[in-house]
Order: C-alpha cells, then structure tokens, then sequence
C-alpha cells in the first residue's frame, strides 16, 4: 500500500464544504445497515458514475468493489455484525472521518494481466497462476521486462503480488510481506527460491513451458486457460485506485477483536 496522497474528483470533505451531494455506490452485505447510517450526511446513493464507492464487509467486499468500479476511489468499511471494532472505529465515527476529511488516503496499485487471445483481468490483490491438473506441476519460464530470471520453473504455480496484497496468499506462502514494488511468490517450487520482489514498473511475462494451466485475479471468479506456449505479462496499469482508511480498514486493535473468529 502507498502512503501518498492523491486528488479524488470529488471529495467527501470537498463534498461536504461545497453542499453538492456525494454520490456514493454501496456494496457487500447488510446493506440495509449502512443505508441507515449514511442517511445523516450529504450524499445521494446512487447505481451509476459514482464518485465513491462504500464497500460494506471484509476484503472480498473491497475486491469485489474494485472489479465491479474499476478505479473509482474506495472507501472499505467492516460490517459491525461480523466484524467488532475497536474504541476508535466504530462505523458512526468512521463515517464522520470519511465525510470530515480526516481518513487517510493511500494509492492501492492496480496490477494488469493479459493472456492469449485478449484474455485481461485486473487485480489490486494478487494475479494467480495455478496448475490446471490437481496431479501435475506446472513448468513455466519467467521472464523480468524480457529478460530470463526463472528459465524453468516447476511447482504449482506462482502469485504476483501487490504490496496491499502481499498480506494475503503471497505472505501465506512466504510468510513475509512488503511495502513497494511487486511481489513474485513461487507456490511449492522445486528448486531454492520462493519468491522476489521487483521494481513496480517490471513487465513480468510467465510462459507456460507445460500446463495445464490457468490464471486468475483478485476472487475474480473468471478463470483463463494456459496452454504449452501461451504466454502471460502482468504489469502495473498507469492509474491506482484512492482508497480512504486503509489503516483503518487494518487496525490492529479492530483484527484483535475477530481473529479468533468472533
Ligand atoms: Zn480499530
């Protein structure tokens, strides 16, 4: 996740100061829930050109909004019937930042991965390449902006990583994380390297030297077939998505309070 700050079209706090209304698209679950306490503020729930999108629920909800609002700014709320939340967080008060201007903003790098035959997905998580047979490893040479780093790869595939989500799959198979650049992890690879880190403007290109094979991104439910010889680049798209109160959205204090599945 980047800590730097960018200009929304329009802003909740600008929104606010200015008496136009908000257009906010909601997603995710208990929807009913946060109708109610979005009533209070200047805003307008809308289904088209919003300027924010709310995601109600955990970090499927979040990646759900960014597929369905491609780039459009983000602002990830934990519903409170699942989630509990810490003195500082409740959704009242988050609310009141959001619209306040005082939740932090940060850029969440988008990830784009193009396949044969036009086959695209786009990630603010992960791009996955997965073994298509349960019983076979995948064999894949990768390649850094054309140049051989991997000439044989075999395993059951490898995860490319944003730093936003390399707290996920890639740090379940690194048992690591970082903050910058993009994240390679080699998923039970046979030889000694589980994972790199390169710099965020890497054209990474995965060809698949025996498959089956087959890529996916974020919990994207389409699925791309690779064959033997396809090739697949994944790179940073130009444009990240704002998100506001990521570091709420990931307070320690609130994660205490659900990690034993309360
Ligand atoms: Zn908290």
């Amino acid at each position: 996740m980047a800590t730097n700050t960018a200009q929304a079209v329009l802003s909740p706090s600008e929104a606010s100061a200015s008496g136009r209304l908000l257009r906010i698209a909601i997603c995710g679950r208990h929807l009913d829930d946060l109708r109610q306490r979005l009533q209070r503020f200047p805003m307008v729930l809308v289904d088209s050109d919003p300027d924010l999108v709310i995601s109600y629920g955990g970090d499927g909800a979040l990646l759900g909004a960014e597929r369905d609002w491609p780039g459009i700014p983000k602002c990830p709320i934990r519903d409170v019937r699942r989630n509990p939340k810490c003195s500082l967080h409740g959704e009242d008060q988050v609310l009141d930042m959001l619209f306040e201007g005082r939740l932090r903003r940060s850029l969440l790098a988008r990830l784009l991965a193009e396949g044969p035959g036009g086959a695209q997905l786009s990630a603010i998580n992960d791009v996955i390449v997965s073994k298509g047979s349960i019983s076979s490893a995948v064999r894949t040479r990768i390649r850094l902006d054309d140049e051989v780093f991997q000439a044989q790869n075999v395993g059951d595939g490898l995860v490319v990583a944003t730093p936003f989500g390399s707290t996920g799959y890639f740090q379940s198979i690194t048992r690591g994380c970082f903050r910058v650049g993009i994240g390679l992890a080699f998923n039970n690879p046979m030889n000694w390297l589980d994972y790199v880190v390169v710099h965020e403007d890497t054209v990474i290109s995965v060809e698949i030297l025996r498959g089956p094979a087959l890529f996916l991104a974020d919990n994207n439910p389409a699925r791309f077939n690779l064959k033997d010889g396809d090739r697949l680049t994944v790179r940073r798209a130009e444009e990240p998505t704002l998100a506001y109160g990521i570091d709420v959205f990931r307070c320690r204090d609130c994660y205490r309070l659900r990690e034993n599945g309360v």
